[in-house]
């Protein structure tokens, strides 16, 4: 496991440096996949885990979506002190590439999303911490636990997790002018059907969770201009 540093969560000497990442996948990637910018809505995914991220740590967060730019780990600005990377099944191969080049800088990894959710084991191997589930509550107390020095090798969301009240996505810390659009919307996560072919309900076990009509048209309007 790669070494934890104390921070100060109350002083700028020593800013928690966040990177999350969305790797790209044989579809969706930087200039040569299919998803062209007339098809590209800007994910919630690193938005809204930047949102998540406690505002006593006063950490400086950075997103990367390979989906419009792509990553160095070698590069001077990819340098952080924690690594978020969030994987699905078809972009893990990338996501375990990119794990294992910031790790061997030293750079702590968490993986999460719908990939290390229904495999956390493999994804185990491959990181520091995986976040099994939805991430609201679990990813700031992996935030906390990592600034405190005792980040667990796995956090899974219990049943029963609410969308009210969820801070807004950050879509400002996206460049808009690489997306057809950054107001995009959650309305309703999950699905209660049990399509065979489908993973949604096995990752998130048939349930579905409902945004308030107010929440997330408000979400939007709080979005800022393109
Ligand atoms: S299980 Fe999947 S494919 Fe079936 S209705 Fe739900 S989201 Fe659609």
């Amino acid at each position: 496991m790669a070494a934890q540093a104390p921070y100060s969560s109350s002083s700028d000497s020593k800013r928690l440096r966040i990177l999350l990442l969305s790797p790209r996948g044989p579809l969706y990637r930087h200039r040569t996949g299919i998803w062209k910018k007339s098809l590209r809505y800007a994910p919630l995914t690193l938005t809204t885990l930047a949102a998540l991220v406690p505002p006593e740590l006063n950490a400086g967060v950075t997103l990367v979506d390979e989906g419009i730019a792509d990553v160095d780990p070698q590069a001077p600005n990819a340098d952080a002190d924690l690594v978020g990377i969030s994987a699905i099944t078809g972009t893990a191969p990338r996501s375990y590439e990119l794990a294992a080049a910031f790790r061997r800088r030293g750079v702590p990894v968490v993986l999460g999303g719908v990939h290390p959710t229904l495999l956390p084991d493999e994804a185990a191997r491959h990181a520091d911490s995986v976040v099994v589930g939805y991430a609201e509550q679990t990813w700031p107390q992996l935030l906390r636990d990592f600034v405190a020095g005792r980040m667990e090798a796995r956090y899974v969301q219990e049943p029963g997790l609410s969308l009210a009240n969820l801070p807004f996505p950050r879509r400002e810390l996206l460049p808009s002018s690489n997306f057809a659009t950054v107001h995009t919307i959650e309305a309703t996560r999950g699905c209660i059907h049990r399509c065979e072919f489908c993973v949604v309900s096995s990752a998130w076990d048939a349930h579905c969770k409902s945004r308030s009509p107010t929440s997330s048209p408000r979400s939007a309007t709080c979005a800022p201009a393109v």
